[in-house]
C-alpha cells in the first residue's frame, strides 16, 4: 500500500489520512472542470482567447494569484473557506483582470516564486515513487516544490488591485453572471482574521474596494445570475476538498447534521478515509444511483477500490470515467495506474500513459508512470528515455542528460533518435 499513499499527492480523493503538505500541489479533476467552466465564460466574455491553467495548491489561507505566463493558482482554503460560488467566480474574475491587464507581479522569496519546474517537482514526487523509478529524483523534486511554493505570493501595486476589481466587475457583467460575490468576498476579508493572509497585506484596503465596487453596482446594477449546476457543484468540490484535506474530526463537523447531497459526498469520503470502506460505498451507491451518468462518481469507484485493493474492479470503473470525461487527465493517469497496478495489461497503461504525454507533453506524471511501466516491460532503453523527459520538465538537468545518454546508445533505433533529439534539446537549452 505504500505507493498509493505517495499517489494522494497526486489525486486529491486518493487520500486515506495521510497529510498534505503545505504548498503542494494537488490535483482533482472535478475541481478542475468546475473552475474551467467559470474561466471559459469569464474569458469569452472578456474577449481573451485561451483560458489559463489552474494549479491548486495545498495552503490553508484565502488567497488565489494568476501568473505572467497566465497560470491561475488557488489555495485550497479558498475553495473551503468561501460561503457560495458567486465568491469563487468574483475571486476568478478578480485575477482574469490581472492577467488581461498585463500587471507584472513581484514575488516576495528570493528564489523567484513558483516556477512550472517547482510544481511540477511536487507533482513529480509521487509519480516518481509511484512508477518504482528515479528516487533521488522524487525527493530533490519534492522539497523543491514545497520550498519554492511556501511565502512565494504575488504582490501587485494598489493601482493593479482597482484595476482588476475594475476589469473582474466588467466581465461578470458582460459574462451575465451577478456581480454580488465582488462585495461579499472583500466583506469576508475584512473578517478574516485566521494565519498570515497575504492577500489583505498587498490588497488596498478592503473598505475601499467595498465602496469602489458598490459603487459600480450603483451605476450599472445586477441583473445577472449563477448558473444552478455552479451553484451545486461548488457545493460538491468545497465537500472534496474540506473531506480530504481537513483534519477528520473537522471534516466530520463541518458536514454534521447536513443531510445535502455535497454533505452525502463529504460523508463517503470521511468513511473512506477512515477505511470502512463498506459503508463508504454503500453511500456511493446512492450517489451514483442519483447521477450514473457521473464520471467523478465513478472515479471515487475507481478510487476507493484502488485503495481498498481491489485493482482490477477498479479498472472497470475508471474505464466507465475516461469514457465519460476523456479530457481528464487525472482521470487517465488514474486509469492508467489501475491498469498497472492490476498487473492485468501493462501494455494498456503504457497505451494511455502515451495517449496522454501526447495530448499534453508537459505532464510530468505520466512520463514517470511510463518509467514503471517501461521497466516492468523491459524496456530499459524507453524507460532511461521517459525518465529523461520527467527530469527535464522537473528542471533537473543533470538527472536528463544522464538518462538521455543511456537511451541513446539504445538498440531500438526509435528509442536512439528521439534521445538524440532530446540530448540536442537540453544541451542547446539554456539553464
Ligand atoms: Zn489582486
Amino acid at each position: 500500500m505504500k505507493f498509493l499513499r505517495i499517489w494522494i499527492i497526486l489525486a486529491l480523493s486518493l487520500t486515506l489520512n495521510a497529510e498534505f503538505k503545505q504548498g503542494s500541489i494537488i490535483v482533482d479533476a472535478r475541481a478542475e472542470a468546475l473552475v474551467k467552466s467559470i474561466l471559459d465564460r469569464l474569458c469569452k466574455a472578456g474577449g481573451r482567447l485561451s483560458t489559463p491553467k489552474i494549479y491548486f495548491i495545498v495552503d490553508p489561507n484565502i488567497n488565489a494569484f494568476a501568473t505572467e505566463e497566465g497560470k491561475i493558482y488557488i489555495h485550497t482554503g479558498l475553495i473551503i473557506k468561501l460561503k457560495n460560488v458567486n465568491q469563487l467566480v468574483a475571486v476568478l474574475a478578480h485575477e482574469l483582470g490581472h492577467i488581461t491587464g498585463g500587471h507584472i507581479h513581484r514575488f516576495r522569496s528570493e528564489s523567484g516564486g513558483i516556477t512550472a519546474a517547482s510544481i511540477i517537482g511536487t507533482l513529480l514526487g509521487g509519480a516518481a515513487a509511484l512508477a518504482g523509478g528515479g528516487g533521488d529524483a522524487l525527493l530533490a523534486g519534492i522539497m523543491l516544490g514545497q520550498g519554492a511554493a511556501q511565502g512565494s505570493y504575488a504582490s501587485y501595486t494598489r493601482g493593479h488591485e482597482k484595476e482588476a476589481d475594475a476589469a473582474a466587475f466588467r466581465m461578470l457583467q458582460a459574462a451575465g453572471l451577478s456581480t454580488g460575490g465582488g462585495i461579499e468576498i472583500f466583506e469576508l476579508f475584512q473578517k478574516t482574521t485566521f494565519g498570515d493572509p497575504p492577500y489583505l497585506k498587498t490588497h488596498p484596503s478592503d473598505q475601499e474596494r467595498i465602496n469602489a465596487f458598490k459603487n459600480f453596482r450603483e451605476q450599472s446594477p445586477d441583473t445577472g445570475t449563477m448558473p444552478d449546476e455552479w451553484i451545486k457543484e461548488f457545493e460538491n468540490i468545497q465537500a472534496i476538498f474540506v473531506a480530504n484535506l481537513n483534519k477528520l474530526s473537522d471534516a466530520e463537523r463541518f458536514y454534521y447534521g447536513k443531510d445535502s447531497p455535497a454533505a452525502t459526498l463529504a460523508k463517503t469520503i470521511i468513511l473512506a478515509r477512515k477505511s470502512q470502506y463498506k459503508e463508504a460505498f454503500a453511500k456511493l451507491d446512492v450517489l451514483a444511483k442519483e447521477s450514473p451518468n457521473n464520471p467523478y462518481l465513478q472515479e471515487l469507484y475507481g478510487q476507493f477500490l484502488l485503495e481498498s485493493g481491489n485493482a482490477s474492479k477498479a479498472v472497470e470503473h475508471l474505464q466507465k470515467a475516461v469514457a465519460m470525461a476523456p479530457n481528464a487527465l487525472s482521470i487517465r493517469l488514474l486509469y492508467a495506474q489501475a491498469l498497472f497496478t492490476s498487473n492485468s495489461d501493462c501494455h494498456k497503461a503504457l497505451d494511455e500513459l502515451n495517449r496522454i504525454t501526447r495530448d499534453d507533453p508537459d505532464n510530468a506524471m505520466a512520463w514517470l508512470l511510463k518509467v514503471g511501466a517501461y521497466k516492468k516491460l523491459n524496456k530499459n532503453d524507453a524507460a532511461d528515455l521517459a525518465h529523461a523527459e520527467a527530469a527535464r520538465l522537473m528542471g533537473d538537468k543533470k538527472l536528463a542528460i544522464q538518462r538521455v545518454q543511456r537511451a541513446a546508445k539504445s538498440s531500438d533505433p526509435k528509442v536512439k533518435e528521439d534521445a538524440k533529439q532530446l540530448l540536442a534539446e537540453l544541451n542547446g537549452a539554456d539553464d
